[in-house]
């Protein structure tokens, strides 16, 4: 087994990065963004700034691509999908390495991305196989409804989990005969290209394309493009409201991926040392930059005080440091401004008196102070404070207490999301019960982040619109069609 230094001095990365556009790297005419580090501020690469100009070509070569594409039959495309899953697989270690670079997650987590990753590609080849639509015999003819993809699809993803966007958006939209743009973030688009390099040797030119850049540039190009015909956004509420109008302005059909502030919710009968592991996970999970993180923890005031000890106490045991140190379970936020955004929300939970119990700091790493690294950071609030409504993409919870199930439940749907919520409990009746009243797309009971293979994603209220992951997904890449045929022209009648 290789070690993580011989792993990381096994990468080469090219000095520059075109956009991949019909098949090849295109340079833009607008020229490039510093692809950073963002553990020790090393310069990786440069990424192209794409421009209006990139996404004409993207998009002219995705429409063209879409006529063979959309031709193929189903057992065709699923061929190629199963390909992807395999080369993904076999690069594991090298793209998840370039992540680990590229976004400043700690090396620990990276199986988990590639392991979602690769088998979306295999649940949609599958799932495609399935979506075969619906026929009838009529009296004297035939009824048929039938799936027709969209056409080209405009994809826009944020940094957080590179590869896990990619293939979320990716495989139901290919899977369904669509052809696609992409623009991935630009703080995290290296492995993203990488992949390209890949899919090149794969597919046909032009099916998949991405437009690195700006989203102001770029990404707004994209939106607005006229030839695109659906979009698909994940990123924060502001920007997909922006998508949402812009299609609704064009009559698009759009699927949003936003926002989360997820309640978790302790019972009283849990093995508190278990329940305190899978919190703090459910919070420190990609540097707590993820947006179903457990950030709203409700525990029982039986155990309050010694669950809440316990949480402070593994908050202190977290390893913050290298991302490529093993060991290390938080690591480095994706950039600067990041960093910022969260500090300024430990000093808005200070000033509207919410009691730090554990972390609060930003810790400087040796060889890395250009990172911004923060202590897992639990604060004591109330469920109408900012830190408790508003979103941080940090690794910060509050914890509150509770003991009274419907007013709990209350509190844990006073918000304005909806993506994720958790409940910890041996009493299933009361898991369920309370599981059904919850205001949120995924609800995980006994296990925070329980993802499973084909399990729609997506949220309730702002935290989104559409669903993602499961085979749901496949109906926001695809249109329907109703053939009503008779064999025989009706007797005439309408003179009579
Ligand atoms: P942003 O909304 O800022 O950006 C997301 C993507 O949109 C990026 O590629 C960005 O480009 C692009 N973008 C920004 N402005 C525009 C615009 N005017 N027109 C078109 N595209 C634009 O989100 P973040 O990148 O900051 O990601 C964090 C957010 O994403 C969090 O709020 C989080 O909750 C949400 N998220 C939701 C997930 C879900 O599945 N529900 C999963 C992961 C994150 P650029 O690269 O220039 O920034």
């Amino acid at each position: 087994m290789q070690s993580i230094s011989e792993k990381t001095n096994k990468i080469t990365l090219e000095k520059e990065y075109g956009s991949f556009i019909d098949g090849e790297f295109v340079k833009s005419s607008n020229g490039f963004i510093d692809a950073i580090n963002p553990a020790n501020g090393e310069l990786l690469a440069k990424i192209s700034r794409g421009n209006k100009e990139d996404v004409d070509l993207a998009v002219k070569a995705a429409n063209v691509a879409f006529q063979t594409w959309s031709a193929l039959s189903i057992e065709e495309r699923a061929s190629y999908l199963h390909k992807v899953a395999d080369a993904l697989e076999e690069n594991t270690d090298r793209l998840s390495m370039i992540e680990c670079l590229d976004t400043g997650r700690p090396v620990y987590e990276f199986g988990l991305d590639y392991d979602i990753a690769v088998k979306q590609f295999r649940y949609f080849a599958s799932a495609i196989l399935l979506d075969e639509g619906t026929s009838r015999a009529l009296p004297d003819g035939q009824l048929i409804v039938q799936k027709d993809p969209l056409g080209v699809c405009a994809q826009i993803i944020p940094w957080n989990v590179p590869m896990i966007m990619v293939s979320f958006k990716l495989a139901p939209a290919l899977a369904a005969g669509n052809t696609i743009v992409m623009k991935p973030a630009e703080d995290a688009s290296l492995s993203t290209l990488e992949f390209a390099k890949i899919l090149k040797d794969i597919l046909p030119k032009g099916v998949v394309n991405f437009v690195t850049g700006y989203g102001i540039e770029a990404g707004d190009a994209l939106i607005n493009h006229p030839d695109i015909h659906k979009l698909s956004f994940t990123g924060s509420v502001g920007v997909g409201r922006l998508v949402g109008k812009t299609a609704g302005e064009r009559l698009l059909p759009v699927t949003l991926e936003l926002g989360g502030k997820s309640p978790h919710i302790v019972f009283p009968d849990v093995n508190i040392d278990d329940a305190v592991e899978n919190t703090t996970l459910g919070y420190c999970l990609f540097n707590g930059q993820s947006c179903i993180l457990g950030s709203r923890l409700f525990v029982h005031d039986d155990i309050y005080d010694e669950f809440v000890a316990k949480l402070v106490a593994r908050a202190k045991d977290v390893k913050v440091g290298d991302p490529l140190d093993p060991s290390t379970r938080v690591s480095a936020l994706i950039n600067e401004k990041q960093g910022k955004r969260v500090l300024s929300y430990i000093d808005i939970a200070k000033e509207e008196s919410a009691k730090l119990l554990a972390g609060g700091n930003r810790v400087t790493v040796h060889n890395h102070e250009y990172g911004y690294f923060i202590e897992p950071t639990i604060f004591e609030a109330t469920n109408d404070m900012r830190i408790s409504q508003e979103e941080i993409f940090g690794p910060v919870i509050t914890v509150m207490r509770w003991n009274d199930i419907d007013a709990v439940t209350k509190e844990a749907n006073d918000t304005e999301y909806g993506l994720a919520a958790g409940i910890m409990t041996n009493d299933f009746k009361a898991a369920l019960s309370t599981a059904q009243k919850l205001q949120a797309g995924s609800v995980w009971i006994n296990q925070y982040f329980n993802f499973q293979t084909g399990a729609p994603f997506g949220g309730y209220k702002n935290s989104g619109i559409g669903r993602e992951y499961g085979k749901e997904a496949l109906d926001e890449y695809t249109q329907v069609k109703t053939i009503a045929a008779n064999f025989n022209l009706p007797p005439a009648g309408f003179f009579k």
